[in-house]
Parts: structure tokens; sequence; C-alpha cells
């Protein structure tokens, strides 16, 4: 049983093409969402327990904290627009134009997700059906369609894919499966490096003193960001607040015992917090941010049966690039399958 493939959903007829897309971050989530509005179904698998990948919230003893990305911001027309929408629709805030200890501020306008960052790809993912708890092992040709390999689920064959999970890991599922990429473009993949990042989740015993509008943005040595959940309307009735440490520190610490990293962290916020840590919980992100990312927004791996990388390494390094990359595939997918298909209106 475990060993059948299944067909990826499809709305269509049954000659429509099954479309995959791995990973419900908001690449992920914003591609399906394009395709499904040009009344084109597809099937998103994501690992995790929700969707959402880097924009993470959870609990901290009852109190809930971001501690992946921590607001939004634009610099194109496309994701203003969505972002003005968010806002209309009671989703995203205004969180101010810059925070204290900001070295350049850029000025730009930064949004918070109401309730949480992690309630925005919670709602775009509802009304997709994202398969969560799903890990894809490996990608492999089956004639001329993708063949993946789940855990602990039987393999599902698809006509097209997207892979939006962070770079290695696409490339990693690629190499199991043995599918060979073209030499140049390998090689140009293997130059998209990611920095890593701790985030501390703290809580307090009284008030962060962190500045309004509740945030504090350091020099990265060895801390980076902290916020104060509470006062950014995440959580209620306790203060909160998420620590980033910066890409050196979180490098040359990364396999470290962690209760040295806590012990770190804590030490050196504690000269900006006016209240003693009273519960801590760390995470660790290998993939935080891209740091060398590419240049285009989509990246054609193979045409026929088509395969595509999107996420934030496609353009950028923040949500608003997750996007748009995410827009920029779906697009891309559409052209070429309407070409393709009668079916594909
Ligand atoms: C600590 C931190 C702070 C940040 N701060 C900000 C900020 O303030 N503002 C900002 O704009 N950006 C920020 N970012 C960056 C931002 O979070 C990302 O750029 C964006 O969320 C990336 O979206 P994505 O869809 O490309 O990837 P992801 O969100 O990583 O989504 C990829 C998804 O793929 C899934 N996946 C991976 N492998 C598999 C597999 N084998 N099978 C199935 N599913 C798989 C993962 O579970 C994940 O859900 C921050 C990131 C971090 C980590």
């Amino acid at each position: 049983m475990l060993d059948k493939p299944v067909v990826a959903g499809n709305r269509g007829s049954s000659n429509a093409p099954r479309v995959v897309v791995v990973g419900a971050g908001m690449a992920g989530l914003q591609c399906a969402r394009a395709l499904h509005s040009g009344n084109f179904q597809v099937t998103v698998l994501d690992k995790g327990s929700r969707p959402g990948g880097r924009m993470a919230t959870r609990p901290i003893d009852g109190h809930l904290a971001d501690y992946g990305a921590q607001y939004l911001e634009s610099r194109s027309q496309e994701f203003r627009l969505q972002l003005r929408d968010w806002q209309a629709e009671g989703l995203a805030r205004l969180w101010g134009f810059g925070f204290e200890g900001e070295a350049e501020p850029s000025g730009l306008a930064r949004y918070l997700v109401e309730g949480g960052m992690n309630r925005m790809p919670a709602l775009l993912g509802d009304s997709l059906g994202v398969r969560t708890r799903t890990e894809v092992e490996s990608v492999s040709l089956d004639g001329n369609a993708w063949m993946l390999r789940l855990k602990e689920s039987a393999p599902m064959r698809a006509d097209a894919l997207v892979l939006t999970c962070p770079v290695p890991q696409a490339i990693a599922l690629l190499r199991r499966g043995e599918v060979e990429l073209d030499r140049k473009l390998a090689k140009r993949l293997d130059t998209v490096l990611y920095e890593p990042c701790f985030t501390l989740i703290a809580q307090l015993s009284g008030d962060s003193g962190i500045p309004c509008p509740g945030a504090l943005s350091l020099d990265g040595h060895p801390l980076a960001w902290i916020a104060d959940n509470q006062q950014k309307g995440v959580t209620a009735g306790s203060a909160v607040v998420t620590i980033h440490a910066g890409p050196e520190f979180s490098t040359s610490h990364f396999d470290d015992d962690r209760e040295r990293v806590i012990r770190l962290m804590e030490q050196a916020a504690g000269q900006h917090l006016a209240s003693p840590v009273r519960a801590r919980h760390l995470h660790r992100w290998r993939y935080a941010r891209p740091r060398t990312p590419l240049a285009e927004r989509v990246v054609v791996l193979q045409e026929q049966p088509l395969l595509l990388l999107a996420g934030d390494a496609c353009g950028g390094r923040d949500v608003e690039a997750a996007a748009l990359s995410g827009m920029a595939a779906a697009k891309s997918l559409l052209a070429r399958l309407r070409e393709g298909s009668p079916d594909v209106h």
C-alpha cells in the first residue's frame, strides 16, 4: 500500500497536469494561491506541523512569541498592494518606521501580523489544504514526470514540481533521487549560502524595558535583535522577548551545547532587559537568511518535466522576496502549462 504512487490533486479533468509544490512557507503558499486563482489546483506538501516555515510563532508557558521573521516590509509595488489588502483585512498592522539602535534606518514601513507572524501563512494554508507533516525524502525522474518519495506515506507523481525549501535542501532532494542538473546551473546553486541564527525566546518575570514600539536593533555581536512580543500585541499578560543572535555568533557556536548557547545569549541580553528571565526556549535556524541570493525570482531547473526553484533566495532574503518568488513561479508555470495542455485555461 505504501509503495503505490498517488496522484497530485487537481480539480480539472483527469488529463490536466498534476502540480506539486514542496514547502508551505511564504513562497510555496503564494505560488499555490496564484495557481489556485488561475483555477488550477495544486498539492502543497510541508514537513512541518503547520504551514509558515520561517514565519514562525510558538508558545512559551502559554504565551506566544514570533521566533522567525519579525516584520514585513515592501520595496515592490506588487508586495505593497498585497500588504495593503492584508491591512484592510485586519491581518497586518503598521508596527513602525524604524527601531532604536538601527545603524542604517531604511525608513520603510514595518508591518506586523496580528496574533503573530505565523497566523498569516496558517490562514493562507487553510484555504489551500496544505498537507503538513509530509516530508519529501527524494525527487527522481519517472518517465516524463517527477516521483516524490515521502517519509511515512505513499510516493507521489507530479507532472510539474516547484521546490521552495532552502536551496541546499532542494539540491539534497534531487541528489538523493539521482537527478542530474545542468553542470553550470548546479555550480551556481552551490554559491547560494545561508546565515544560521540562534533565536532565544525568553519569558520575563516583569517588564522587558525594550523601548516603544517593542524592538531593539543591535550590532550582531553577539546579539542582533530583541523584540517584546507583548508590546507587539502577539501575547498578553506576560513579557516574552525574542532574542536573535548575530550571524557570526550563530555560526561559531552552531554545534555547541544548547545550555551554553542559552547562557551566553542570556548574559548578553541581560544588559538590555529590565527583568530576569523566568522560562526560555532556544531555536536553531540552520538556513535563517540567504547571504548570497540569486538574481532571478524563479529558476527553471528543468523544462521537461517542469522543475522550478523558488523561495527567498531567488531574488532576496526576506518574506517579500519569498512572496514575489512564489508569484513568479506560478506565472512561469501557468504560462508553460497553458501552452502545453488544452485542459488548462
Ligand atoms: C530568525 C529569522 C528572522 C527573520 N527576520 C525577518 C524579518 O524580520 N523580515 C523578513 O521579511 N524576513 C525575515 N526573515 C526571513 C524570512 O523569514 C524568510 O525570507 C521567508 O520566510 C522565507 O520564506 P520561504 O517560503 O522562501 O522559505 P521557508 O519559510 O523556509 O519555507 C520553506 C518550507 O519548506 C519546508 N520544507 C523543507 N524541506 C522540506 C521537505 N523535504 N519536505 C517537505 N517540506 C519541506 C519547510 O518546512 C518550510 O515550511 C527572518 C528569518 C529568520 C530565520
